[in-house]
């Protein structure tokens, strides 16, 4: 008799087609149909749990089923199901733009201009599409039409739908789309991976805002936008870079006159020890994206902020023909804008950085040994990131070959042993959700350490 788990699968494969998946693999890899989740965990209708140390693709925050976001959903069914934003409004959307404004990255130059304006959409690459738009249409806007590139860091990642995807560099998702695609500026990355033997992660940051600067010198006239995920270039392989990178960033950006958007879609809501990463740098971007965590990992929702400066060159009679009429149908959802508002009150009122720095401590302590390993090339960490790169060689670090999908060896194990850590080609990552405790640290590591040795062996 074949179990309901089993079952469910068997369904499953039969009709669904599964995000970022080759099919295929699940002629051997399992496919685990979920029943609940409560915490860091999420539970199996076999009585077998998982960890989820990836907060199900970094949206669950704070863990699954917050009591407080989960009071504030019932009570909102109970009001306003939907209704579309254009026309008309309600609480939650005011309330959570009043209160994203409040939060956001203030910028340190007194002449500068804050983040003081919310567009909604609807999930992480439409709020990336809804930034390059805007910043190319406030060129335009202003009588700059020739100013149509973006310039987009090497190794970064922005999402899926064709703007998006243009502005990223991940060759497994970007090249086969190439043809379909606008056609950036890549500047190098200031990931400290990449950095030269003597040379430290601010140098290395240096360098890229070197490369950056030239780039700007030749062709700020036909640029509208640098795009970064601050911090971390999450899926491009959880690589990380020194801070001094975005203040010299923000500076370029107003030395030619170009907008700065910061994709924090994955590194914001205190992911990287800060609320957001930008106030490492000291620094506001035009235009900062934000999504997946926002909800605490229970709906679809994303907003972009930005400053007086860009709403006021959108801002004239209609006939000007200059109103930004882009929309998608469930933008600013009041279910989701209340799990947003739940979400950011329990970064608000609970000591969440410092319970996060605690557990900071405590990974690099588990993970410190790692460093050591032949095939372990760099173990890194930024806030509640962190990241253990397998190599084929330490000394040299060459990479093992893409084919022999190591990570994905990680992966198995870690569902046999009940945890869910799914790497980034040869980069074993740990982003767990801010409930995670201690205990649960040390099964998550010790998974993942029996996994590397199975994987590289
Ligand atoms: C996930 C991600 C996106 C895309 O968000 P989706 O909701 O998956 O479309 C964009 N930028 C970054 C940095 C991300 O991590």
């Amino acid at each position: 008799m074949p179990s309901y788990s089993a079952d469910l699968t068997a369904r499953d494969l039969a009709v669904v087609w599964h995000p970022c998946t080759q099919m295929h693999d699940h002629e051997t890899l399992p496919m685990l149909p979920i029943a609940r989740a409560e915490g860091a965990w999420l539970y199996g209708h076999d009585g077998r749990r998982w960890l989820d140390a990836v907060s199900s693709w970094w949206t669950c925050l704070l863990g699954h089923r917050h009591p407080r976001i989960v009071e504030a959903l019932k009570d909102q069914l109970d009001r306003i199901d939907h209704v579309m934003l254009a026309g008309f409004t309600h609480e939650p959307a005011i309330e959570l733009a009043e209160e994203l404004v409040r939060i956001a990255p203030r910028p340190q130059a007194h002449d500068a201009s804050p983040l003081t304006r919310v567009f909604y959409a609807d999930n992480g690459s439409s709020a990336i599409e809804v930034a390059l738009k805007l910043s190319f249409h406030y060129w335009r806007n202003h009588g700059r039409g020739e100013r149509t590139r973006f310039v987009a860091l090497t190794g970064g990642y922005h999402g899926e739908t064709l703007g998006a995807l243009s502005v990223t560099d991940v060759a497994l998702y970007r090249a086969t789309y190439a043809p379909l695609l606008l056609e950036p500026v890549f500047a190098p990355s200031p990931d400290a991976y990449e950095r030269a033997p003597g040379e430290s992660a601010a140098d290395c940051a240096q360098r890229a805002l070197h490369a950056l600067r030239e780039i700007l010198q030749r062709q700020a006239h036909e640029l509208c936008a640098v795009i970064v995920e601050p911090l971390v270039q999450c899926a491009g392989g959880m690589r990380m870079h020194d801070a001094s990178y975005l203040t010299g960033l923000r500076a370029l950006c107003d030395e030619f006159d170009v907008h700065l958007i910061a994709d924090e879609i994955a590194v914001g809501f205190g992911r990287t020890g800060t609320l957001f990463a930008c106030e490492q740098g000291g620094i506001a971007p035009d235009l900062l994206c934000l999504s997946k965590g926002l909800t605490g990992g229970t709906l679809p929702l994303s907003a972009v902020l930005t400053t007086a400066d860009v709403y006021a060159a959108f801002y004239a009679e209609y006939a000007s023909g200059k109103a930004f009429l882009h929309s998608h149908s469930y933008t600013g959802n009041p279910i989701a804008c209340r799990a947003a508002l739940a979400t950011l009150s329990v970064l608000r009122e609970e000591p969440v950085l410092e319970r996060n720095r605690a557990l900071a401590a405590h990974l690099d302590a588990r993970l410190a040994p790692l460093a050591g390993h032949p095939h372990v090339a760099e173990v890194r960490r930024t806030g509640l990131i962190a990241a253990v790169e397998l190599v084929r060689d330490k000394a040299t670090r060459e990479a093992f070959p893409s084919s022999e999908r190591r990570g994905l060896r990680v992966y198995r194990h870690g569902l046999e042993r009940g945890a869910v850590l799914r790497p980034l080609g040869n980069v074993v990552y740990f982003m767990p959700p801010y409930c995670i405790t201690p205990e649960e640290i040390d099964f998550m590591v010790e998974v993942a350490v029996e996994g590397i040795e199975r994987a590289v062996g």
